[in-house]
């Protein structure tokens, strides 16, 4: 049985057993309910790690782009005469989140402007935003931005109730729906549809008005059709071309594309393409932080190929809306492995500077005439504000702050599911009784969650906590009023994601201690490379960095880094004995657990040079294939997070046992 499968049969005794949502279609609404409800901007909040990476965030290029990048200081959309396209839109649809969830009253200040530009400049019969771009490169009333701009209004809305908002989205989306019966989506509006549905779905959440339905589904009906996609993907091989139905970003923004077309349709068989789509994905593209390889189009497994920085965001955000709609944890274990591997890797730690792509395997980031990409420039790799294309630049910021809101979410039946895991409190009620829940822990890099949830009065609800597929033990225990509880999580049925409920009365404060066990564990990946795992974090070699400035101004210069230290090592890791074979360091988290100085988890493991595996094209070349065998001194070595490893080995020829 596939994964998919297994979810779909597992999810149908849940419904009926345990959990009991509502399976069918709510004819009354015409939209399949959400199974998790996202909470408002603003009602979940980071801490400990994850605020301070906000707070690195915004002080880096996010908080500043508006006083100094053209294509937001002089936007169009501010009547500027920069780009008036995606540019802004996709800065505010990670900058508004990062201002509320910061509650930073100048980066409030900030996006202010630009909410109060759109909605007071909105056009007679509805359009929202410049016609067209100030320098006329693109199409006249292309919805494709607006996508964006609405995803940013409704943020917004969410956590201001500025009542501007909703009448505005509604005069637009008249717009197009007159638009698109005359004039049918097209370029890149029409791959990414999905992506304008999802603010009709909230519209109509809010309004109940029945042509939102019949806009969406003329969407879909003119839409790319990415269940088909998905269900035979084209494109096994690395692409040789640039097209849009390869193009990296494009195929991580439609991964949420089942959910969209499962609230419509309510048929087990749209659900299913969630997970569809992603092993798909990993089986011809896939790569080790749990995204898939595209430069900017598909590159197959290799770990030098690389992913381009907005594919990793909007990779992010499909996750968090399919489980809205699907709530299969193992959605929640994807999200967590992308926010804390592929998120934080391509940033200088300072977060003024950015890659287009990441490389798994990548021992250098210099500026290279020869490449071993299809489409992507020379400086691809080199850490930059704009290096080899801007949408990255405008894109990145809504990585973090998303993860933050989705951590937490409602469930169909009043509870509370823990989707992911990070420092975080969470302000809620049920059943009109609020509810606190506080997440202390320096998770992922240590293996204790501890929970407090508070209420003045006492309510009844479940408490959903995602038991990711890695973690084979670990334990749950409930102190507070009324009855205590220890619960041994030993997986019963291993490598499958899970919720375990406490269903109670909360009364007072109550403690919810979560241990989740984390052995170092292996990955076999491309020619056989093995790759080191703890909990969701991989490992990667670090080796020494020396940050080379080749243009701009600091502090939003642009960057090679070139190492200082060897990298081409083979691992001796007994599979069979690993814990014998590794050791793990640990200390306390400090500001940035993601800037290589400051890795809180270290791992040692030893190695041997391979001197016959190099460089080719400024990448390194493919791992040999395992096992290897190399004459070398054996070394021991030292790994940390992928996250923060700026330079990188991830995927590592095995050593012949000798
Ligand atoms: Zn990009």
């Amino acid at each position: 049985m596939n994964r998919s499968a297994l979810f779909l049969a597992v999810a149908g005794l849940l419904a009926a057993s345990v959990i009991g949502f509502r399976s069918s279609a709510d004819s009354a609404s015409g939209l399949q309910p959400l199974k998790f409800r996202p909470l408002p901007l603003g009602s979940v909040k980071p801490n400990g790690w994850l605020k301070d990476q906000l707070r690195i965030q915004a002080d880096g290029l996010s908080g500043h782009l508006d006083e100094f990048w053209p294509d937001i200081k002089d936007s169009g959309w501010i009547g500027g005469k920069a780009e008036g396209w995606e540019r802004a839109p996709y800065w505010l649809d990670g900058v508004v989140p990062l201002a509320y969830l910061l509650d930073d009253p100048a980066l409030k200040a900030k996006v202010q402007r630009y909410m109060d530009f759109a909605l007071t400049h909105q056009a007679e019969d509805g359009w929202l935003g410049p016609d067209k771009s100030a320098k006329g490169k693109y199409q006249a009333r292309d919805p494709w931005p607006v996508f964006v701009m609405l995803k940013a209004l409704t943020q917004y809305q969410e956590a201001t109730s500025d009542q501007r908002v909703v009448p505005a989205i509604t005069r637009y989306l008249k717009c197009l729906h007159s638009q698109i019966s005359q004039r049918p989506l097209f370029d890149w509006n029409r791959m990414r549809w999905q992506d304008g549905v999802l603010t009709v779905f909230w519209l109509y959440e809010r309004t109940g008005e029945s042509w939102l339905l019949d806009l969406a589904r003329k969407m879909k009906e003119q839409g790319y059709d990415w269940q088909a996609h998905f269900r035979n993907l084209p494109h096994k091989e690395k692409v040789l071309k640039w097209e849009h139905e390869s193009h990296v970003v494009n195929n991580a923004m439609a991964i949420k594309t089942a959910a969209i077309c499962f609230r419509l349709s309510g048929s087990p068989a749209d659900a299913e393409m969630g997970w569809r789509a992603i092993e798909t994905l990993d089986k011809y593209h896939g790569q080790v932080s749990g995204i898939f390889s595209g430069d900017e189009n598909f590159a197959g497994r290799m770990p030098s190929q690389g992913t381009e920085t907005c594919a990793v965001v909007e990779y992010l955000y499909s996750l968090e809306t399919l489980i809205q709609a699907i709530d299969d944890p193992a959605f929640g274990d994807r999200l967590e492995q992308i926010a804390f591997n592929a998120l934080p890797a391509p940033f200088k730690p300072d977060m003024w500077a950015r890659q287009y792509v990441q490389q798994a395997n990548q021992p250098v980031a210099k500026v290279s005439k020869e490449k071993i990409y299809t489409t992507n420039g020379e400086k691809a790799n080199v850490f930059g504000l704009e290096t080899n294309y801007g949408c990255c630049t405008a894109n990145m910021h809504q990585g973090w702050p998303k993860f933050v809101s989705h951590l937490w979410m409602q469930t169909a039946d009043g509870g509370i599911a823990a989707v992911a895991y990070a420092p975080s409190q969470v302000s809620t009620t049920v059943k009109q009784v609020p509810v606190s829940i506080q997440l202390v822990t320096d998770y992922p890099f240590s293996n204790r969650l501890k929970i407090l949830v508070q209420t003045p009065k006492p309510v009844s609800f479940p408490l959903y906590l995602r038991i990711p597929a890695w973690a084979e033990s670990g334990s749950l225990s409930v102190k507070g009023p009324g009855k205590g509880v220890k619960r041994d999580l030993r997986q019963s049925r291993a490598n499958t994601a899970r919720f375990e409920t406490i269903n109670r009365e909360w009364q007072g404060t109550t403690e919810v201690l979560l241990t989740l066990e984390m052995p170092v564990r292996t990955e076999r990946r491309y020619n056989n490379a093995v790759a080191l795992w703890r909990g969701p974090l991989a490992f990667s070699l670090k080796i020494g960095e020396d940050w080379k400035k080749i243009a701009g101004e600091e502090p939003h210069a642009d960057w090679e880094v070139l190492p200082t230290t060897p990298w081409n090592y083979g691992l001796e890791t007994d599979e069979e004995r690993l814990s014998k074979s590794v050791t793990v360091e640990t200390k306390a988290v400090a500001r940035n657990p993601f800037d290589p100085t400051q890795a809180p988890v270290v791992i040692k493991v030893k190695g041997r040079r391979i001197p016959q595996w190099d460089l080719e094209k400024n990448a390194a070349a493919a791992p040999p294939a395992s096992p290897v065998t190399s004459t070398e001194p054996l070394e021991t070595l030292t790994l940390i997070p992928y996250g923060a490893a700026k330079l990188r080995i991830t995927e590592f020829p095995v050593l012949k046992a000798q």
